[in-house]
């Protein structure tokens, strides 16, 4: 039997809302959780047709329909399987793929699979309530997940004894290992998962295929998953993403945090946008599979050590799917704590700070240069220009990494003070805004267009008829962007005089000015630091 490449339903499924689905042919309200309407299947004048957008399906509680965005479209609209893909892919801007002949063979031996790793899972979940299951039910619960959580995500307890190879001792053997969850011994079939706290892995589908098991006793390593098989690839599973695609497609952006319980957490508490790496290691594979819903990501790590160093690596890896349009951030969690105890702490809003106050990508590469290497020397310099070039050059992009290299070339220009290393006194000549300068300047702007686009605003506060002459200079980049940057200085600390003369008349006169004519002093000076180091170059 033919059939379409089953990733295509799968996209289609993760870019679709049911509800932007549905609506094209029956109007919905929202009633809690749910949309409800008028059934296009059975005729009724009271809405008992409910359709859920996290889970994907639609259900009729007066006539029992029930089904997903493809069904719907082909009952509906009384169309054929391809029809209402075809109708979809319209709806979703995808183009069609050509059909694929799935091997039987494949199929047959994938649904043992999945039936295996179901009823696992459903015997896991029994376990976890009888009392063999206490310390890990108890564990769970301390970590704050509720009873609906549990149930939600299919939390279980994998007991000390071969568990599966006892239940399923009569299956074939291949099936069994193929599924990961028992291994052939010396002494016959035993489970891979033994007193474990058990996490079901689902694919895409919501299909169960692997799982994660925690230690329970405290031994290492605290999480172990199925190894690889036919149905999971470690490094390309991402944890949570069945149950967060449609609030990725919603919110326009994935969140990935380090470990899976924070996923749940934080998906239970208003993010439910939010994935976890299996492991700790991001993988490229990872980052595609989030980019499938848009390229948005915020990455949400400790502050601590370790998780700087995984920012660092996320940041690494994401650089060749960063598109003009991609809005990619870092966020951290600092104080020792991971997302998980904020939310207990502080709730969804301290959460969302956090969140709303990430980093973004072009500030946290250059931030990550500037802690790495020791930028006040040439040798430091070097390196961290070698790291961010490094960084840039895998921007597939070739105007975006234009954009990256001059943005990261101004804040060299601007925050390495290079300069300062060959200090000699030399005195300025601070320019006016006199017939000379604003010539100059409108030499600078013609010739400049980004050094506009960086000190716009202050251009613009200077009143000059930008349209008339130019003068005519042959001046190189630098020196233009020194001169504008001189002459902001110089407009900088004039307004700095005039504010210091007004405090001192108010001294004067008696006020407690002290505090703000001592700040002025300050900034003077460090104004002047400035124009010391400008003249230096
Ligand atoms: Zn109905």
């Amino acid at each position: 039997m033919a059939t379409l490449d089953r990733n295509f339903t799968d996209e289609l499924r993760m870019r679709l809302s049911i509800v932007d689905v549905v609506r094209r042919r029956v109007p919905l309200t929202r009633k809690g959780q749910n949309y409800w309407g008028c059934c296009p299947f059975h005729n009724e004048k009271t809405p008992s047709f409910s359709v859920n957008e996290e889970k994907g399906f639609y259900h009729c509680f007066g006539c029992g329909e029930h089904g997903d965005i493809i069904s719907f479209t082909m009952k509906t609209g009384n169309m054929e399987f391809r029809e209402a893909i075809t109708e979809l892919a319209s709806q979703a801007g995808m183009k069609m793929p050509d059909y694929k002949p799935r091997d039987p063979k494949v199929v047959a031996r994938e649904e043992s699979y999945i039936q295996i790793t179901e009823r696992a899972t459903a015997l896991f979940q029994q376990k976890l309530f009888e009392p063999a299951g206490a310390t890990a039910l108890a564990y769970i619960t301390g970590r704050g997940f509720t009873p609906d959580m549990i149930k939600k995500y299919r939390i279980g307890y994998a007991p000390k004894n071969n568990l599966i190879a006892n239940t399923f001792a009569n299956a074939r053997q291949e099936n069994l290992i193929a599924t990961g969850l028992c291994r052939r011994g010396d002494y016959g079939m035993y489970d891979f998962f033994r007193d474990k706290l058990m996490f079901p892995i689902f694919n895409v589908r919501g299909q169960i295929v692997a799982f994660s098991g925690r230690s329970l006793d405290g031994s290492e390593p605290k999480y172990i998953n199925t190894t690889d098989t036919e149905m999971f690839h470690k490094r390309a599973t991402v944890f949570g993403l069945n149950f967060a695609r449609d609030a990725i497609y919603r919110a326009g952006r994935s969140i990935v945090v380090e470990g899976q319980i924070d996923a749940i957490q934080m998906q239970s508490n208003g993010f439910g946008e939010t994935v976890a790496p299996l492991g700790t290691a991001l993988t490229e594979d990872h980052i595609a599979a989030l980019c499938k819903s848009n390229r948005n990501i915020t990455f949400c790590f400790d502050g601590d050590g370790a998780g700087q160093k995984a920012a660092a690596r996320a940041a690494s890896i994401v650089m060749p799917f960063v598109r003009d349009t991609s809005d990619v951030r870092f966020a951290f969690v600092t104080g020792g704590k991971d997302p998980d105890e904020v939310l207990k702490t502080g709730g969804r809003d301290a959460m969302r700070k956090i969140i709303d106050g990430a980093t973004d990508l072009t500030d946290f590469l250059w931030e990550l240069a500037n802690k790495n290497y020791i930028t006040s020397t040439p040798g430091g310099q070097t390196q961290a220009e070698k790291f961010l070039s490094a960084e840039i050059a895998k921007i597939k992009d070739e105007a975006l990494r234009r954009a990256y290299e001059k943005e990261y070339a101004s804040r060299k220009f601007n925050q390495w003070s290079r300069w300062s290393r060959k200090k000699k006194e030399v005195s300025l000549q601070l320019p006016s805004v006199d017939e000379i300068t604003r010539g100059t300047l409108v030499y600078i702007v013609n010739t400049y267009p980004e050094l506009v686009e960086r000190y716009g605003d202050f251009l613009a506060t200077l009143n000059i008829d930008f349209d008339g002459p130019a003068a005519n200079l042959n001046m190189d980049t630098i020196t233009a962007e020194r001169y504008v940057v001189s002459l902001k200085l110089q407009k900088y600390m004039e307004k700095l005089v005039a504010d210091k003369k007004d405090y001192m008349t108010q001294m004067l006169a008696g006020a407690d000015v002290k505090d703000k004519i001592a700040a002025i002093d300050a900034d003077m000076e460090k104004v002047r630091a400035k124009q010391e180091m400008l003249v230096i170059i």
